[in-house]
């Protein structure tokens, strides 16, 4: 249910209910992204220069992690995406508030998105991917052991681009987007505005993929998420968006109590 929030930022009341704004009410909310995107590129420096040494060993292991990360991030933000348009809702408990409301609020003010500024942007997704970049920093990095160097450099770019993917969701909302930003967008290394824009249409279940959309069609192809929607139904009795039960059986009990009432 929408409520009154004090915006800590513009020092204003709205009537809505940001992800931001909602955390702001609970305090701790702007120093705990703070911390998390700190931690973040404190981490990354000592896992990036690693990186960067295991270049000399092997530069294209390193460039096909850097694109199978790129894949695979692609593909766990449209799940994690299609995950929180369609179970649940904001009232959820545990992930109702913190990540589910954002997503719904997302379809009802799309620009909102582009008012959040670098830390409001990235913090969730820093402190979502800080525990594999941790991991990512303590597995070592030896040359004698190619599997367990290329996890470790798949771990490291996935982190990246988990942390890239708000950045360029936003900016696939931006009227005016940097123009090095809108050339990525126009060759489709990232996420364009006219693929996403699918996503945000009629009937809003398709292009959950955010980072670069480039799993969109293959996911769409062979079905995966009507085919996870049936599973879950089947396995558990997850019931697809039932927010919009909700909202169609309000809308049938406004529409019979402003009904006439037919005397006989
Ligand atoms: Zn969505
Ligand atoms: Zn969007």
């Amino acid at each position: 249910m929408p409520c009154r929030y004090f915006d800590l930022r513009t020092s204003t009341f709205h009537g809505g209910l940001t992800m931001y704004s909602e955390r702001a009410i609970h305090g701790s909310s702007r120093t705990l992204d703070l911390v998390s995107v700190t931690a973040w590129f404190a981490l990354c420096v000592p896992v990036g220069y690693k990186v960067w040494l295991a270049c000399a060993h092997s530069a294209w292991s390193v460039a096909l992690a850097a694109l199978l990360a790129f894949l695979i991030t692609d593909a766990i933000s449209g799940i994690v995406h299609w995950a929180a348009d369609t179970y649940g809702n904001a009232r959820t408990p545990l992930f109702g508030p913190s990540f589910i409301q954002p997503f719904r609020e997302h379809h009802t003010d799309q620009m909102a998105i582009t008012r959040h500024d670098f830390l409001e942007t990235n913090g969730n997704n820093c402190l979502v991917s800080l525990p594999a970049l941790l991991l990512a920093w303590w597995l070592p990095l030896e040359p004698g052991d190619a599997v367990l160097s290329f996890f470790t450099i798949l771990l490291f770019f996935a982190c990246a681009w988990v942390l890239a993917t708000n950045q360029i969701h936003k900016w696939a909302h931006q009227e005016n987007p940097p123009p090095l930003v809108a050339l990525l967008q126009r060759v489709h290394l990232i996420l364009p505005p006219q693929h996403h824009a699918i996503h945000h249409g009629e009937p809003f279940t398709r292009n959950y993929c955010i980072t670069n959309g480039w799993m969109n069609a293959p996911l769409a192809a062979i079905g995966f998420f009507p085919a996870m929607e049936w599973l879950l139904d089947r396995a558990v009795g997850l019931k697809p968006r039932p927010g919009e039960d909700d909202a169609e059986a309000a809308f049938a009990h406004a529409a019979s109590a402003a009904a006439p009432v037919i005397q006989n």
